[in-house]
């Protein structure tokens, strides 16, 4: 598979939620210091990256997703954060997707394309149908039956026409967590950035042996807790760049599979 003339890709998500600062900081202004930092760091990568974005975010600090979507592309990320998806109508999910993408729209001026679920993921039929009907381009959400194809591929709901862009199966993913986050299941392993880099680095390293997609999700308020995590980033970026990848974000997967139809 042609990345864009590289062997493989690598995408950076950026989940941008100030309610989660809050939560986990007990400051919800965390979110700003720590997102302004990584923003810093990524200007060194000639890279356009995802920054996926809470609508309560866009409206209580339309700043940051400015300074976001200066560089970067930014995607919806709900509007709360809660409850997950699944636990919703078609027409709260509905809502829930078109003011997010107002908010954020309002806050920056760009439209979203894009939706990633929280909760690592989870939606259902209802949340392809609201997306379908709200006309994003794609949806990153653990649907049953997602195509297998790296990257994104068409996704299909039995009584809408227009099909959806949704995630192949995610075999090169990974994520940046944190002791704080008690609720998470896998909290009990405590931070370490040695183990995030070498984990990091080795996802990459087999996904450019596969030649696929490695994606990697950061969370500018466990930048800002966790120690030493800002310079794996920065390593790992670097070391994705050294070998080859092509460092990009969502907006610019779904324009490639729109234009092989
Ligand atoms: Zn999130």
């Amino acid at each position: 598979m042609d990345w864009h003339g590289h062997a493989f890709a690598f995408i950076l998500r950026i989940d941008v939620e100030h309610l989660e600062a809050e939560r986990y900081t007990g400051d919800p202004r965390a979110e700003r210091v720590a997102t302004r930092l990584l923003l810093d760091i990524l200007e060194e990568f000639d890279a356009r990256f995802t920054c996926a974005v809470l609508g309560i975010t866009a409206e209580l600090y339309p700043d940051i997703v400015r300074w976001c979507a200066a560089r970067h592309e930014v995607e919806a990320h709900s509007m709360f954060h809660e409850p997950p998806y699944p636990e919703l109508s078609y027409a709260r999910q509905h809502w829930d997707i078109r003011r997010s993408m107002a908010a954020i729209e309002e806050a920056c001026g760009v439209r979203v394309r894009g939706l990633a679920c929280p909760h690592h993921g989870l939606g259902n039929e209802d949340t392809a149908r609201a997306a379908i009907d709200l006309g994003l381009d794609y949806l990153q959400a653990r649907l049953p039956d997602a195509p297998a194809d790296p990257g994104l591929g068409w996704y299909r709901v039995a009584d809408r026409e227009r099909p959806i862009l949704v995630p192949g199966r995610e075999r090169y993913s990974a994520s940046d967590w944190s002791g704080r986050r008690r609720e998470w299941p896998w909290i009990e392993e405590p931070w370490s950035a040695g183990t995030a880099l070498r984990r990091w680095q080795a996802l990459i390293d087999r996904a450019k042996e596969a030649g696929q997609l490695a994606t990697l999700v950061v969370h500018p308020w466990m930048l800002q807790i966790n120690e030493g995590e800002v310079k794996v980033v920065q390593q790992v970026l670097r070391y994705a760049a050294a070998q080859g990848a092509w460092l990009t974000g969502y907006d610019q997967l779904a324009d490639r599979a729109v234009a092989r139809g």
